[in-house]
């Protein structure tokens, strides 16, 4: 899910790109050029002197970093690997970079390919293991732009510019994503201060924060996540510019917003992402329709707790190993707004079952103008959401065709979560948890007790049959 230059996304963005945001970006050509005269020199901890060891490295990145030494190349371990590992974290993935080219360094290994038409990479092929080989790049130099106006193509071609390990540190997005560990001494590289930063946890971007969010807006995203993941803080000046800004990420294509979103909320950090999103208003922009519904309803406070909740149960999950889906997720996230929509629609005298599908249609339309929901997921979400109009609907042989359909445990989970945050009484969600703990002469006395009781597990809207 790397987009970090990928030709691919530049070019879909560059396709969108206003004149003033193009003229950005030579700005950021500008800057860059100033930076690129400017070698940075790297403070080089030897071995002995820092906490990178190769017990900590995959095999799969240790055989292709000795892979490409052996054949007389650089080769570094790069960026996030780098970071987890000196934050107490484990890595996720292992990025290589190297002065070999791209096709220099496929014919090393066996099992490796070129991926990227135009920003080229090699994937290293290890069992189940990838790893990605990048070679060296620079931001353009203006001379590269001779014979080359700011059209489409320019944001590529400098993209694509290979340059050196000092021109390759200064075009990553923070300080804490820009250490090398050179596999020839086994040195750590920092040429930004980036060990310092990892030591006071703060966030900093390389270059002018300012113009390298309006390049790639996606690094606020990014600034914003890594606070989270990281428990650490934004340096003054590189958060500075992310209130005003946020509305960039309207530009970015919505694929790429999506797997954003799943980055934050789906890898264990999901209740301190949403804090981080908040503080920094980024979350409004991603969630336009939940960011009204937190801010002005009179049920803010069942959102907020409806969200945060959902947030920590992703967090345990996942600490558990459990399996997590992203519509379970985006039900949650776009619930407030289907809630609203939802009531509005009843309060028309529209009939529940399509009251709910116009709702869900609306919700997801709208949300998906700014982060891409995939098809699989928005069907689950609209059975998630539909289904919390059928759990009361229990009566003959009912609860036991619910249980069995395969949204039910989605559906029973959701329902836990509102009652939770406050938005409808408790009740449903007990009487649930017991019949599914239940052997069949208990089922069947819970659903004769239905018919007796009016307490807790009443619905609080009569809903009208449902119409298919
Ligand atoms: P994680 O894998 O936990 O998301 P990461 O830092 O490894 O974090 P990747 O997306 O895997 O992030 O990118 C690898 C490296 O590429 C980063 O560490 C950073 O140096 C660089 N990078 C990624 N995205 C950008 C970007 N948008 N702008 C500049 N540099 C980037
Ligand atoms: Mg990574």
């Amino acid at each position: 899910m790397r987009h970090f230059g990928k030709p691919e996304e530049v070019s879909h963005m560059s396709r969108k790109l206003s004149a003033p945001l193009l003229n950005m970006a030579n700005a950021v050509t500008r800057i860059f050029r100033k930076n690129s005269n400017d070698i940075p020199v790297p403070h080089i901890h030897s071995r002995e002197h820092h906490q990178i060891s190769r017990k900590h490295i995959s095999r799969a990145a240790l055989d292709v970093l000795y892979g490409l030494h052996k054949a007389g190349y650089d080769a570094y371990l790069v960026g996030g690997a780098l970071r987890d590992m000196l934050t107490g974290s484990e890595p996720k993935d292992f990025d290589v970079v190297t002065n070999a080219t791209p096709e220099q360094a496929r014919d090393i290994f066996r099992r490796s390919r070129i991926i990227g038409r135009r920003f080229r990479l090699v994937h290293v092929m290890f069992g189940r293991d990838m790893i990605e080989v990048s070679t060296f790049r620079a931001h353009n130099r203006e001379d590269d732009q001779a014979g080359h106006s700011l059209n489409d193509e320019g944001l590529i071609l400098r993209d694509n510019a290979y340059g050196t390990i000092e021109e390759d540190a200064l075009r990553r997005d923070f300080t804490i994503n820009a250490l090398y560990y050179n596999i020839a001494n086994f040195a750590l590289y920092d040429f930004v201060g980036s060990l310092k930063d990892i030591e006071r946890k703060q966030i900093r971007m390389i270059g002018d924060p300012e113009q390298r969010y309006r390049e790639d807006p996606v690094r606020m995203l990014r600034a914003a996540r890594f606070a989270a993941k990281l428990g650490f803080d934004m340096a003054a000046e590189t958060e500075k510019p992310v209130r005003p800004l946020a509305t960039l990420l309207y530009q970015v294509p919505s694929a790429r917003l999506f797997d954003e979103v799943l980055k934050l909320f789906l890898t264990g950090h999901a209740r301190a992402s949403f804090a981080s999103l908040q503080r920094y208003s980024l979350f409004d922009v991603l969630f336009p329709e939940t960011g009204k519904r937190l801010h002005d309803s009179d049920q803010r406070d069942i959102w907020q707790k409806l969200i945060e909740q959902a947030a920590i149960n992703t967090d345990a999950r996942i600490a558990q190993q459990k399996p997590v889906t992203p519509a379970f997720l985006y039900a949650v996230l776009l619930w407030p707004s289907v809630h609203t929509r939802l009531e509005k629609n009843l309060a028309k005298g529209v009939p529940y079952a399509p009251a709910m599908a116009k709702a869900a249609g609306q919700v997801l339309n709208e949300q998906i103008k700014v982060t891409s929901i995939p098809k699989r997921f928005s069907t689950t979400m609209r059975e998630i959401w539909d289904f919390q109009g059928r759990l009361d609907n229990r009566h003959g042989r009912r609860a036991e065709a619910l249980m069995e359909h395969p949204r039910f445990r989605a559906a029973y989970d959701f329902l836990l979560l509102r009652e939770h945050a406050g938005e409808i009484a408790p009740g449903l969600g007990d009487w649930w948890t017991h019949y599914q703990q239940a052997d069949s002469v208990e089922k069947e006395q819970l659903v004769r007790s239905l018919g007796q009781q009016s307490g807790g597990a009443k619905r609080r809207r009569r809903r009208p049959p449902r119409q298919t």
